[in-house]
């Protein structure tokens, strides 16, 4: 592959002018939107719309007026359009860490009602640490067991003990996909329930959670969402299991009728009862733009569009430095069905560095500790000669030796 053939495929890539939704910086290629979305060009106005008229001239007003208090339901409608749910089954509301407690909290009540034997939370030593802070504090507050197995013993350890099996859909650090069908019927036929954190899927990758046998769901905001700094996360619990339990943090939002203003706590119907307080409206406004670029790709063949060009994108700059960077490691996995949208790569020594000289020659990844140098494509904004200019930016770091330069040594609090 020359940096011609890539330009062809951009010349011939029907998805390319969904790029034109987005405030992109020039000359930087940004390889980090699966940590921080870009920025959509509606989402200024659009905020501004609700500084300006609705929260400072309609005031109160606007929780009716302007649909504010509709605003965890109807932007959890359409991020459910991308992940198999039904509409009235996704709500917006809190972090993803937060979210996670409340459906761990929820599978956990529902698993030892069932079988109180059933005494392990299952998950991968891999997953995300927040995922398994969560789930290792939920364990210690009911007396119960955390077993963390490697990816490959996870299957064995779906036994009668389990009552919960919690993974990440895509591994943040290596990029790796789980079968979400085949795991979720593993987990079924153990008797145990399982909880998909969704963060690193959401806008990156197709997810059909009803037809995958997905028991609950979670997933972020900010990242393939496109939702801004800090958005709100969501949350999705199987139409059967929604109202079986009460989740945890059971406020006034997920309340049957919160303004009876009754001393008595009286769960919402179906998934709204996942809400807990006042949702973050502004936070809210930006998010629903970012989920709206990732809904325009509709008109282009949809998820099943952005994958094929995410896998070729992937695919292209895992070639280019395997080829050309000798001295590091392909992390992610090189067949397609068990990547994401991500690109890692490893060195023992210099990841660190390099990354910041990669990001000073304005094309940004970021550094995943120990040694992982990651790589997100986003391809609603991605093009095929970012790809190439990214992997050949790489060798030159290297080829270079401009990584061992002091500034590109210090650590920041952010990797
Ligand atoms: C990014 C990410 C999170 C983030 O959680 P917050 O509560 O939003 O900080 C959680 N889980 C996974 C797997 C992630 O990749």
């Amino acid at each position: 592959m020359t940096r011609d053939d890539a330009l062809a495929l951009d010349a011939a890539d029907t998805l390319a002018p969904l790029r034109q939704q987005f405030v992109l910086p020039p000359d930087l290629i940004y390889l980090d939107g699966n940590s921080l979305g870009v920025l959509p060009r509606t989402t200024a106005a659009r905020v501004q719309q609700v500084v300006q008229q609705e929260w400072g001239v309609d005031l109160i007003r606007s929780w009716n007026s302007a649909g504010w208090i509709d605003l965890p339901q109807r932007v959890g409608d359409k991020i459910a359009q991308l992940v198999g749910a039904g509409a009235g089954e996704l709500v917006v509301a809190d972090s993803t860490s937060v979210n996670l407690f409340k459906v761990l909290s929820a599978a956990l009540s529902m698993a030892q009602a069932d079988a109180p034997q059933r005494r392990r939370i299952v998950s991968e030593r891999s997953n995300f640490p927040t995922d398994l802070y969560i789930a290792e504090a939920l364990a210690r507050e009911r007396g119960l067991e955390l077993v963390l197995a490697e990816t490959g013993d996870l299957p064995a350890r779906l036994d009668e003990r389990c009552a919960v099996l919690v993974l990440t859909h895509v591994n943040y650090r290596s990029g790796r996909m789980h079968d979400m069908a085949a795991l979720s019927r593993a987990a079924s036929d153990a008797g145990a329930l399982v909880v998909w954190d969704l963060a690193h899927s959401a806008g990156a990758v197709p997810v059909d959670l009803h037809a995958d046998g997905a028991d609950f769901a979670i997933g972020c905001g900010y990242k393939y969402l496109n939702g801004g700094p800090g958005a709100p996360a969501f949350v999705w619990a199987h139409p059967r299991h929604a109202e079986r339990f009460w989740q945890p943090l059971a406020g006034w939002m997920g309340h049957a009728a919160p303004f009876d203003f009754t001393p008595g706590y009286r769960p919402a119907a179906g998934i709204s009862r996942y809400l807990c307080g006042t949702p973050a409206v502004l936070s809210l406004a930006a998010l629903e733009c970012g989920v709206d670029t990732v809904l325009a790709a509709q008109a282009y063949g949809g998820m099943a569009a952005l994958r094929r060009k995410s896998l070729a994108l992937t695919r292209l700059f895992a070639e280019r430095v395997q080829a050309t960077c000798p001295g590091l490691t392909l992390v992610s996995p090189r067949a397609d069905a068990e990547r994401g949208s991500q690109v890692c790569l490893s060195h023992p020594e210099i990841a660190y560095p390099v990354i910041q000289a990669l990001i000073a020659r304005g094309v940004v990844g970021d550094f995943r500790a120990p040694d992982i140098l990651r790589f997100g494509f986003t391809p609603l904004t991605l093009r095929y000669a970012d790809a190439w200019d990214a992997a050949e930016q790489l060798r030159q770091v290297l080829a270079s030796g401009e990584w061992r330069h002091s500034e590109f040594n210090q650590r920041h609090a952010v990797t």
